[in-house]
């Protein structure tokens, strides 16, 4: 019965508001695997953040996501640590003091490399890691933004992070929207069929779970609402919370990842079409507590 909800909520993270063309790969297990895995964790590393190459600034995509799956599993009690690179921290910085989380941040330096991540991992011993939104290397080992445009210079190599959990055993569960986001491996031959760039942008990297929604943030209010479905009580943030972090991200700078310009919207997608998602889901979410589906 689970799964079944598990099928409704990917069917509303996958609308395909922002025309991506991701939408058409057939939901599968990987949802509710990956939140069934998240509900038995006890320490999560959340990574995002997607630095828009014009802007010199993260997006709104990806931090707001990070934010409230980890408001989420802190409500649970499990341990979260969110991390994300120079461009996306003071964004995800100020949607985190909104929350009020508890969660450990981590800036990623340029630099980072497996030796820093091993390290980070040794440290804060995760049972899984959750990346969402977050740039994955193509075929020819550089990191692309959807258009092709080569953005290897900006961002830390955190494609090393799985590398170093793979070895250590850590479950890994990526969520993303256009295919060149870390732990897209697994629909590579989806994103080169449906997207014109595919073959230049896929990322290559796999997760054991791998979530693909209409925009990132959406696919992490899926996560929450299969939590909220398996520990029967609400973890998903209403509708003005959502608001209020849409315009915090942009008061701290993040620009939307299609206009390129900074205003409250996210992924060329307005704030109603947003928060029509987030209403969808908790309603999904609350008729399946109630029924204890
Ligand atoms: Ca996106």
């Amino acid at each position: 019965m689970k799964l079944n909800a598990a099928i409704e909520v990917e069917k509303i993270i996958k609308r395909d508001a922002g025309g991506r063309g991701l939408s058409d790969i057939a939901p599968g297990p990987d949802l509710y695997k990956a939140a069934e895995e998240l509900y038995g964790g006890t320490g999560i590393v959340i990574v995002t953040g997607f630095c828009i190459a014009e802007a010199l600034c993260g997006e709104t995509d990806g931090p707001l996501g990070a934010v409230t799956l980890a408001w989420a599993l802190e409500k649970l009690g499990k341990r979260v640590m969110l991390a994300t690179d120079g461009y996306s921290k003071h964004i995800l910085d100020a949607c985190a003091e909104y929350m009020e989380l508890k969660a450990e941040r981590v800036m990623l330096p340029l630099e980072a490399d497996k030796a820093f991540f091993t390290r980070m991992l040794d440290n804060f011993k995760p049972s899984h890691i959750v990346s969402i939104e977050r740039p994955g290397k193509a075929k020819d080992g550089r990191y692309y933004s959807m258009k092709g445009t080569d953005m290897t210079h900006l961002i830390p190599d955190s494609d090393s992070i799985f590398e170093a959990a793979k070895q250590r055993g850590i479950v890994t569960i990526a969520v993303g929207d256009g295919g060149n986001e870390l732990g897209m491996g697994k629909v590579r031959d989806s994103v080169v069929k449906f997207l014109d760039m595919g073959e230049t942008i896929a990322a290559v990297s796999e997760a054991d779970h791998t979530i693909i929604s209409g925009v990132s943030n959406w696919g992490a209010h899926g996560l929450e609402a299969m939590l909220s479905i398996l520990g029967s009580r609400m973890l998903l943030q209403d509708e003005a919370t959502e608001k209020a972090l849409i315009e915090k991200m942009v008061e701290a700078g993040a620009v939307d990842g299609c206009s390129k310009r900074r205003e409250p919207t996210v992924d060329g997608l307005s704030l109603e079409q947003n928060l029509e998602i987030l209403s969808s889901l908790r309603k999904l979410t609350a008729e399946c507590i109630r029924e204890k589906i």
